[in-house]
């Protein structure tokens, strides 16, 4: 099966470690992020994705906003530079292990900043990425030259 993903989310699940809006959001993300380790395909949306799912029942929830809209554009033109994909055109994609730890490289080095202004986890975000992510669900699989 294929995994509906937003954007911005691709940021998001690089430091995801169990926490969230409510235990039910939780519960799917780390699903979610299980089905990523498997190696199962994304594909990029417009709009709520497989993770907001849990969420859509509340009418006033944010994934709805404009102004997450606007971290998904500056998300999917970041990590496009980074990945090297242009994300507006490749709709269908894999996430091999390696590029995980590329994207978690730009988050530290602050290439991302501009997607996660203004969002309430972001303080959070940058202690896990200091802490080098230990404890997150989404699988660094190893370092290039690491053997
Ligand atoms: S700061 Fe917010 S938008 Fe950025 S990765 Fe963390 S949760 Fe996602």
């Amino acid at each position: 099966m294929t995994i509906l993903i937003r954007p911005h989310h691709f940021l998001c699940m690089l430091t995801f470690m169990g926490k969230g809006y409510s235990a039910a959001f939780v519960k799917n993300y780390a699903k979610i992020v299980e089905r990523l380790n498997s190696g199962e395909d994304i594909k990029i949306v417009d709009g709520p994705d497989d993770i907001c799912k849990p969420m859509l029942h509340e009418p006033d929830h944010h994934c709805h906003n404009g102004s997450v809209k606007a971290r998904d554009i500056a998300a999917a033109d970041k990590i496009s530079e980074v990945l090297q994909v242009d994300l507006a055109s490749v709709r269908q994609l894999s996430l091999p292990r390696s590029q995980v730890n590329t994207l978690r490289r730009a988050y530290e080095d602050g290439v991302f900043r501009i997607a996660c202004n203004g969002c309430q986890w972001q303080e959070m975000c940058a202690s896990i990425a200091v802490r080098d992510y230990r404890g997150c669900h989404l699988d660094p699989g190893q370092e290039p030259n690491s053997g």
